[in-house]
């Protein structure tokens, strides 16, 4: 065994055998994989093997659409037979809101370029007539993807790496990890047999490795344990039966009918293939546990749990309606094995929080379908520094470390398994373990009808609906049309366009950066020039490839004191980029001191025509009357305000584009604050807004969203920010940034869509029947009375006046790029005196 690589893979399930296999692929020449047991000895070796192109996330898709095409090349590199059957995956839908699923679904298919079609009852009744359709509305059909042995595939990846001078070292399990300054030291134990248990033996080596890469399977708690980080990746029962034969499938198939695809029935819950003559069955059913949360035991191998058939009883019945002629089947064989669930279902994969050159690859629940893909889209990551993809939303850190628990993954998880075939509404919003993370406000909202949101745990509203709303309100307000929070969200729009609204953005993350190295470090880590003391700037952090991995509202509150505000959802994302900035960089511009406000701070957003009014009832100071003006107080800048008794750090910007301000408190005079708020504000007629609108609103104003808009895909200048970018200063990403050019150009569109509808921002934008571009975000815009989107087309399309094609609900709608801030373009609105 060597003792020194450039990169060690901790896990041979499918995942760390893609990974190990696409690293050497990619370059690496110095690559070891560890496996504790033998290869697939985890999950992999029980899964069913379905490779499902279907997913509602971009990344995702790319990932699976990948993996799919790479299985088919993998014979032919590795001589080696992964039994791919691509017999094709039909997705039906019994209702119409499932089809109006697929519609969603079918956009980001049609963006990433996954072949796809529809069908009715009637065409699937033909082609396959054991299937029962009187039923069904339809179905949408993949016909390139279809199912795979999980172990031969891994087998296959594994071949291939060792081609690719990959060493493969079993029986050997990572026990430790030390970082020494360059790399990291991994202690590695050889694993004996002892009574059908596999433990540790006496005998031990150290491996120096330059990279770690994680992909432990149901081990990820443990391994969460040696890197001192939390990882919400826990397994949940999932459980499998395969039938006895099925005389008619049996005679079917006898008179020369090809394989069934695999069948999804997702409103029974269930997936059915072919296996020799019958029929598997799968199933998502309610009420799996979790299992593992503190780690897997000694005796816990390759096996498997009790098959619970009670559990799935519902879904079992269900299969027999669907395929009638499986009645008499009875059943053959069953798996019940751990199947690694994350919150949201997407895998953790990326950069480990706080951690230098360690990498993560945990928490599949579709391991087999992501391995090829996660492995090609990490390998480049690692030794590219950039996926061609943005991979942010498999990125570890989209969870807060200092507030995740152990109890809450589990939960959460659980929720995610018995969630798998629910419709996946864009406005849906899960509801286990919450509220968890809660502002003092947070009572006070819900009294006044707030339905909340959650971003990265924190509650916020989304909108305020009926005060005497029952429970069920907000799932059934959900839908992929105008669901029932639509109007209200509208209302809160036009009052913010109009006269006041207020707005609870206390989930903003917020830092302190100050001290002798800031302002020289702050100026080489943003796009900007940094601010005069005093005054706010909108700048970005980009990534060594020149595309954006942070936005910031830059507060400078003195000489080398400076507040950096960024999205909510991407606190712990943006705070490990930032720190290991510093930390990396502090010899080179001295002393820098890093503090995370976040939960100090609160923060209300005020903002329409009557916003001054409304503060100017509240604000003390010797000349109340004049310090919300703009000689006093111009927009763009900052100052310490008193409203009532509650010290605050007033910051005059608008997210929405109105005249406003953002209220940054101490947050423990928060419900004193909103209490002043609200009782000044009913004499101008504010009225509370959540969420929603204000993301119509920001459209409007065609602000770039991070996530959506603004990510590690696009430079500063594609999404065309050149204004917050100083070409004139050196700063991190500038060279890769100017030299990746314009390949695509973000533009804001106005759309004249369906009555009932508005795009969600994953729609594929057309022009002369061809694929240009894509949106990122959607909505409804209360200033033009119709939809508006914002989204990445060619660049030679982005001229203001070009008309372009929006695909949804299958039909083409007209859009036309307008000019970037349709709504008030020279700010007067914003600027505005009193
Ligand atoms: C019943 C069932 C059906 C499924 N069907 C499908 C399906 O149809 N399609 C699909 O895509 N997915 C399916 N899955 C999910 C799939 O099995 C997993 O997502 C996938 O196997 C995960 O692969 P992995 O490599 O991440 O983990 P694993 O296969 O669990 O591999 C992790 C490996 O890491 C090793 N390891 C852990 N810690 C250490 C250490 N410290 N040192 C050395 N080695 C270590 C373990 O021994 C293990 O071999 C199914 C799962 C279940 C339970």
């Amino acid at each position: 065994m060597k003792t020194q690589v450039k990169a060690l893979v901790v896990g041979g399930g499918a995942v760390g055998t893609s990974i190990a296999y696409h690293l050497a692929k990619a370059g690496w020449d110095d690559v070891m994989l560890l496996e504790r047991d033998e290869l697939t000895s985890g999950s992999t070796w029980h899964a069913a093997g379905l490779l499902p192109l279907f997913n509602m996330s971009y990344a995702t898709t790319h990932i699976h659409d990948y993996s799919v095409k790479f299985y088919k090349t993998l014979e032919q590199e590795t001589g080696l037979n992964a039994g791919f059957a691509v017999v094709g995956n039909l997705r039906m839908a019994q209702t119409q809101e499932r089809m109006d699923e697929y519609m969603l679904y079918a956009s980001t298919a049609e963006t990433v370029g996954v072949p796809f079609e529809w069908l009715t009852p009637e065409q699937i009744k033909a082609r396959w007539p054991l299937i029962r359709t009187e039923d069904l509305k339809g179905a949408i059909y993949h016909n390139t993807d279809g199912y795979i042995n999980p172990a031969d595939v891994t087998m296959a990846m594994a071949k291939g790496a060792r081609q690719r001078g990959v060493e493969i070292v079993r029986k050997w399990q990572a026990d430790g990890f030390e970082w020494n300054g360059s790399a990291w030291e991994v202690t590695v134990t050889k694993m004996v047999e002892k009574g059908g248990n596999l433990v540790p033996s006496d005998e031990t080596e150290v491996i120096t490795a330059e990279h770690v890469v994680t992909a432990s399977g149901n081990h990820v708690q443990r391994t969460a344990k040696m890197l001192g980080i939390k990882m919400p990746a826990i397994p949940v029962e999932h459980q499998f039966v395969v039938m006895d034969q099925d005389p008619a499938l049996v005679e079917w198939r006898s008179e020369g009918n090809g394989e069934h695809p695999v069948i999804r029935d997702a409103d029974a819950q269930s997936y059915v293939r072919e296996e020799r003559g019958g029929w598997i069955l799968g199933v998502y059913e309610k009420g799996a546990p979790s299992v593992f949360e503190h780690g897997v035991p000694d005796s816990f191998r390759a096996d498997l749990f009790p098959l619970d058939l009670e559990r799935i009883e519902e879904q079992y019945m269900a299969m027999i309606h669907r395929v009638p002629s499986c009645e008499e089947s009875g059943l053959k064989d069953d798996f019940n094995g751990p199947i690694c669930y994350t919150p949201d279902g997407n895998p953790l994969v990326g950069p480990a929080p706080g951690l230098e050159n360690m990498w993560l690859a945990e928490g599949f629940s579709f391991g087999i379908t992501a391995a090829g893909g996660t492995g090609y889209y990490l390998a480049q990551m690692m030794v590219e520094g950039e996926a061609e993809i943005d991979m942010a939303s498999l990125d570890p850190k989209r969870y807060g470390q200092h507030w995740m628990t152990t109890e809450y993954a589990a939960r959460k998880n659980e929720e995610c398994y018995d969630h798998v075939y629910v419709l996946h509404h864009p406005d849906e919003e899960r509801e286990a373990c919450r509220p968890l993370r809660t502002a003092p406000a947070y009572d006070r909202q819900k009294a006044a009808g707030a339905q909340f949101g959650c971003v990265n745990g924190f509650e916020r509203p989304n909108y305020y609906g009926p005060l005497d709303a029952p429970d069920s309100f907000d799932r059934e307000a959900r839908s992929f049309r105008r669901g029932g929070w639509w109007d209200y969200a509208k209302a809160e729009a036009g009052a913010i366009r109009e006269g006041c609204g207020l707005i609870d953005a206390t989930a903003f993350a917020k830092h302190r950066i100050s001290g002798p190295g800031a302002t020289a470090f702050l100026d080489w880590f943003t796009t900007n020039k940094l601010p005069k003391v005093g005054r706010i700037n909108l700048t970005y952090a980009l990534t060594e490839a020149g595309t954006t991995r942070t936005e910031y509202t830059i507060v400078r509150v003195a000489e080398d004191d400076y507040y950096l505000v960024s999205a909510g959802a991407w606190h712990a994302y943006d705070q490990d980029y930032l720190y290991k900035a510093i930390m990396a960089n502090e010899d080179r511009f001295g002393r820098i001191n890093e503090e995370d406000v976040t939960t100090k701070w609160g923060v209300f957003a005020i903002a329409g025509p009557k916003s001054r009014d409304v503060l100017n009832e509240l604000v003390k100071d010797a000349d109340a009357g004049t310090v919300l003006s703009n000689k006093r107080f111009p927009w763009l800048s900052m100052r310490d305000i008193e409203l009532g008794m509650c010290p605050v750090r007033a910051i005059r910007v608008a997210y929405t584009g109105e005249l406003g301000w953002e209220l940054h408190h101490p947050i423990e005079m928060q419900t004193y604050l909103w209490d002043q708020l609200v009782a000044a504000g009913e004499k101008h007629g504010m009225k509370l807004v959540g969420g929603r609108a204000q993301n119509w609103l920001r459209q409007e104003k065609s602000y770039r969203a991070f996530g959506t808009e603004l990510g590690r895909d696009a430079t500063p200048l594609e999404a065309g920010l050149d204004r917050f970018v100083d070409l004139e200063k050196d700063f991190l990403g500038k060279d890769a940034m100017v030299a990746t050019g314009v390949r695509s150009k973000c533009v804001t569109l106005l759309i004249d869509g369906p009555e009932d509808a508005d795009p969600w921002g994953r729609e594929a934008l057309l022009a002369d029947g061809e694929k240009v571009g894509r949106l990122t975000s959607g909505g409804y815009s209360v200033a033009f009375g119709k939809q508006i989107g914002m989204g990445y087309v060619r660049p030679d399309l982005a001229e203001v006046g070009t008309k372009l094609k929006v695909r949804m609900f299958r039909a083409l709608w007209d859009a036309e790029v307008v000019e970037d801030s349709p709504y008030d373009p020279n700010n007067a609105v914003i600027r505005v005196d009193g």
